[in-house]
């Protein structure tokens, strides 16, 4: 028996036999060429048959995986449109005459080396990207068949690495686990692989040899043992059937209430940054959505998102939850959410600087184009708005007005509007102290405890070096939840927790006991929490 250490990215088991992947690289020839503008024509079709593959691709990554998973898809497809990538392959063929699965061979090369070299992880990680890219035109121009790994039997994968478009071919009822040796946690495969539930590791020196051997994948470890000893293996069974059994149990959990023994309800909601992530949300069935960071629509775009873009992404997650809770929280953006086109200048403190609620207020128009855009959205589910950041009474008043401004043009306007919700997130140690004053203004509270416990225990939640101190458990931020509870309560509105604390199991009986109403956590969170509240005898 031999265990080697790898990164891991699944914390699952897999016990199987292994098959070793050998990737047979197309091989291209170098080979002079008369007519260029020929050639380059014959890469435009393969581009345009590469493209249309990657459509059925993201067809099938849709249907198994998820739409969000699904985009690296879309992305590939237009990464073949980048305009650097395709001049360079022009450059090659009409400046060096070159044949065209030639000119795409060394620009995939090139770029993928580029990306390789990069500091940034997320941007290293397209490496393997462009590479995936390229080898599906090359085969197309070769006339050669599909990069499909043919799994005939359930195996544990090892590769080289893998690229997104061999790991969602795969039959996935065949694919007990992989290991790769090129690989990183921000990769497509990896996130594929987080989707798929599969486990997975990488960054260890496979070796051909162990092709039909037995072994076992422990993702929670990060450990591969080939060949294991009895013992091992017995208990690598053990933990897999505790797993299955583990994963049913919560399959059973959907569609159940989640209320205590007692029959104390708790609205079980979920936190998503883009209107594609409500498939996972209900996929783990969400009873709502109870933190939309909208700052994302302004993250992904170098210009202002418009009240119609927004609308429509509003709108569109409303409907899909189906008349369900949907919290939208405005526009938190700076401190460590930059976007260019803000201008936002450079500040010795953007934690306590210059953002969320605080340009709002004093930049009007972009927030009101943003509530414009949630009004009209409201008219199809159920909508509620949440202001962040939030440090005094008089801030919450101002963002009332504007949002009643916004009413009184849209029923001028003859546009349709429903009455919502009004909350505010606390998350700043004044809010709390002045919560039973903040109540009488709000519908609700949601509990930011990320930022609650950075401003509470004054640490940056950024940095990596106090991550050992940056403690959510510290009494202070524990008897501050109480209180805002209480007075949120007393004042007559509802309190929900949206901060990662809310999804810790150690504290979920404690929260109930305080009399909290809502939590409000990462999708694959919910079922675990549900499992614990309708086992608590409160
Ligand atoms: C929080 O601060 O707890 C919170 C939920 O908001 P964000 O993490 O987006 O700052
Ligand atoms: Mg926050």
């Amino acid at each position: 028996m031999k265990q080697y250490k790898a990164s891991t990215i699944v914390h699952k088991i897999a016990v199987g036999t292994i098959f070793f992947y050998d990737k047979q690289e197309s091989s291209v020839k170098c080979k002079k060429i008369e007519d260029t503008e020929a050639e380059i024509m014959r890469f435009e079709r393969a581009k345009e048959k590469a493209k249309s593959q990657l459509g059925t691709l993201y067809e099938k990554a849709k249907r198994e995986v998820g739409e969000t998973q699904a985009e690296i898809f879309a992305v590939h497809q237009i990464m073949l449109d980048d305009m650097d990538y395709c001049d360079a392959i022009y450059e090659i063929i009409r400046a060096n005459k070159r044949n065209a699965e030639y000119a795409v061979a060394v620009t995939g090369d090139n770029f993928s080396k580029i990306f390789a070299e990069m500091e940034d992880e997320y941007l290293k990680a397209r490496a393997i990207d462009v590479k995936d890219i390229s080898e599906r035109v090359i085969r197309i121009l070769l006339g050669e068949a599909n990069d499909q790994v043919e799994l005939s039997e359930p195996v544990i994968l090892l590769a080289n690495e893998l690229t997104p478009s061999e790991t969602i071919q795969m039959d996935h009822s065949s694919l007990l686990g992989f290991v790769t040796r090129v690989g990183s946690s921000n990769s497509h495969t990896a996130i594929l692989a987080r989707s798929m539930n599969v486990p997975a590791l990488f960054g260890l020196d496979i070796e051909r040899e162990w092709d039909g051997k037995k072994a076992i994948i422990n993702g929670y470890e990060g450990t591969l043992t080939i060949d294991p000893d009895e013992k091992t293996l017995l208990q690598a069974q053990k933990m897999l059937e505790t797993e299955q059994k583990r994963e049913q149990l919560l399959e059973t959990l959907k569609g159940k209430k989640t209320e205590t023994k007692t029959g104390k309800r708790i609205n079980l909601y979920a936190n998503i940054g883009k209107v594609s992530d409500t498939g996972s949300a209900l996929i783990n069935d969400a009873e709502g959505i109870g933190l939309f960071r909208s700052e994302f629509l302004y993250l992904g775009t170098d210009s202002f998102p418009t009240e119609n873009d927004q609308f429509l992404s509003y709108k569109e997650v409303a409907e899909t939850m189906g008349g369900k809770k949907v919290i939208i929280r405005t526009l938190d953006i700076g401190a460590d959410k930059k976007v260019d086109y803000f201008h936002l200048d450079q500040e010795e403190n953007p934690a306590l600087g210059y953002r969320a609620i605080r340009i709002c207020l004093e930049q009007k128009e972009i927030f009101k184009t943003q509530i414009r855009a949630i009004l009209r959205a409201s008219a199809y589910g159920n909508i509620s708005i949440m202001f962040p950041m939030i440090i005094s009474v008089q801030e919450v008043r101002e963002a009332k007005a504007i949002v009643q401004e916004c009413k009184e043009e849209l029923r001028e306007q003859g546009i349709e509007y429903k009455e919502i919700e009004v909350g505010i997130m606390i998350e700043t140690p004044a809010a709390v102290m002045i919560s039973d004053e903040l109540a009488k203004e709000c519908d609700f509270f949601s509990i930011g405890t990320n930022d609650l416990t950075q401003y509470t225990l004054a640490i940056d939640r950024q940095n990596p070096r106090l991550e050992s101190i940056y403690d959510a458990h510290h009494p202070a931020i524990i008897r501050m939840i109480q209180m805002t509870i209480e007075n949120g309560h007393k004042g007559g509105a509802w309190v929900g927790i949206c901060g990662e604390l809310g999804a810790d199991l150690s504290l979920i009986k404690t929260f109930i006991e305080m009399g909290l109403d809502e939590l409000s956590v990462s999708p694959s969170a919910i079922l675990p929490i549900r499992e614990i509240i309708r086992m608590l005898d409160e």
